[in-house]
């Protein structure tokens, strides 16, 4: 019933404010509902995820896991049907967690559930034990007199970070991850402890990577579960300075990771690509399911289903599992997504990357479209909605400027790129946590987004539009 009701209201909004949809678009709009609906029934989204998380378990970045997983993704990508499959190595430096813990010392001795942040280093063999400075934000910490932490920990507990649909509330917390411990260094800290950033109240530290300043890493540094922050802040505050021992065997090792690819060749334009990205690694603690087993479920389900509709598009569907999502390198060389530009500069193949999209933010329903600059009120757009809105997918009056991790080098490189953003309520609950397992996956909703991406991406691959002139005759304000 709802459903109808969204197709009636869909139809006289495009009656009421768009010119008539062309003869040979309404074939293609037509087409691009029957793949939505036959993804939405069946697809191998959950096939792949669970064989990938079951079979490898974790996979770290370079490690021997992502390795073999990359391997088997492309065997599973040609036993399903695609071509030219290849797999692009690049070097990288590998991070192993080891062991770590933390402890409250004093009279009362309290463990502490921690994990050190990626490519984050060990402590000393003996450990670290400090007392604890905490500060209530980044910008406290930046202003702290030089020198002034000097043979401290430095502690910064900002607050819990704020549920949000479109997961808006990580920022805050990821910057504290990204630049706390540097800063912290820069003062003279000889460890930096941060509530973790996550909205879950259990005690599951969430891990992430930290970065490398000048090359150089930074300082033992670990995310505390949320229970443990309310505790070691609630000491803080009670004035009693407490004394923390940390002890972490993190190393770094040269490795190699690996992105693979592989294309639904179009039918007549077969030089013209369009990239569905999700990234293979996973962190360590959990089986990476939600992160990011599920985009690549998502985007090989989504071109297989346009590759089994009897018809394959014009153009070419390319689906790019990205190695080494997830950890910043001494030097920056944009891991999978900067190899993958680096490819195709050289192969001159740029100017014909029609648009690009991601798949990384878990695996509930999809709820907005975001079209590159000036895609917005376009034929493209409400196209788009008359495949998108009985679904649950609204069109955002946003333009989508940057992608994500993976595909962010394209973007950067001119490429357009789209988003379907996906529901983050609880992403942040499980992100790079030891609970990112297979059984939060909700088949239903990932099968909404398998039919979100095969319409979506249908209509693309079968048609001749233009993002780059959409978006070079947008508003100024817009295409920045
Ligand atoms: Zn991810
Ligand atoms: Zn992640």
């Amino acid at each position: 019933m709802r459903l109808s009701v969204r197709l009636l209201a869909a139809s006289a909004l495009a009656l009421a404010v768009a010119p008539p949809v062309l003869a040979q678009d309404a074939q293609t709009i037509q087409r691009a509902q029957t793949i939505r609906d036959a993804a939405m029934r069946e697809n191998i989204a959950m096939d792949y995820v669970t064989q990938l998380t079951t079979r490898f378990g974790a996979r770290p970045a370079g490690s021997p896991s992502e390795q073999a997983a990359a391997a088997w993704a492309a065997d599973y990508m040609r036993a399903h049907g695609f071509r030219n499959v290849r797999i692009e190595e690049f070097s990288l430096v590998g991070w192993d967690r080891g062991e770590e813990s933390a402890m409250i010392m004093g009279d009362h001795p309290q463990r502490l559930v921690v994990a050190a942040l990626g490519h984050s280093p060990a402590t000393p063999a003996d450990g670290v034990e400090a007392p604890v400075v905490w500060f209530n934000s980044l910008e406290t910490l930046n202003a702290a007199p030089a020198g002034s932490l000097a043979g401290k920990i430095a502690y910064v507990d900002a607050g819990q970070m704020v549920r949000m649909q479109d997961g808006s509330g990580y920022g805050l917390l990821s910057r504290i991850r990204g630049a706390g411990p540097a800063a912290a260094k820069s003062k003279g800290a000889v460890a930096f402890l941060m509530r973790s950033a996550g909205t879950d109240e259990h005690r599951m530290p969430h891990t992430g990577t930290t970065r490398y300043v000048d090359g150089q890493p930074t300082i033992p540094s670990f995310a505390l579960s949320a229970p443990d922050a309310d505790q070691l802040t609630r000491l803080a505050e009670l004035d009693t300075a407490p004394v923390v021992r940390l002890t972490s065997t993190a190393r770094t090792y040269q490795t190699v990771s690996q992105n693979v690819i592989g294309d639904i060749p179009g039918r007549s334009r077969p030089d013209e690509v369009i990239v569905l990205g999700s990234h293979m690694d996973s962190w360590d603690l959990g089986t990476g399911a939600f992160d990011d087993g599920a985009g690549g479920g998502i985007t090989l389900a989504a071109a297989k289903a346009i590759a089994e509709s009897g018809r394959r598009p014009a153009r070419t569907v390319r689906v790019v599992l990205y190695g080494s999502e997830e950890v910043a390198q001494p030097t920056d060389t944009g891991n999978g997504g900067g190899a993958y530009l680096r490819g195709v500069q050289q192969a001159g193949a740029l100017e014909k990357h029609i648009i690009a999209g991601e798949s990384d933010f878990g695996a509930d329903n999809i709820y907005a479209l975001r079209l590159p600059p000036g895609g917005q009120n376009s034929d493209f757009a409400r196209a788009a909605a008359q495949v998108l809105y009985p679904i649950g997918v609204l069109s955002s009056a946003t333009p989508e400027l940057h992608g994500g991790v993976d595909i962010g080098p394209l973007a950067g490189a001119g490429v357009p790129v789209f988003g379907l953003a996906q529901d983050g309520t609880r992403y942040f609950d499980l992100h790079h946590t030891a609970d990112d397992t297979l059984d939060k996956l909700d088949p239903k909703q990932v099968s909404q987004n398998v039919a979100a991406w095969a319409g979506l991406v249908w209509l693309i691959a079968d048609s001749d539009v233009d993002f780059r002139a959409l978006r070079a005759a947008a508003p100024a304000t817009e295409a920045h």
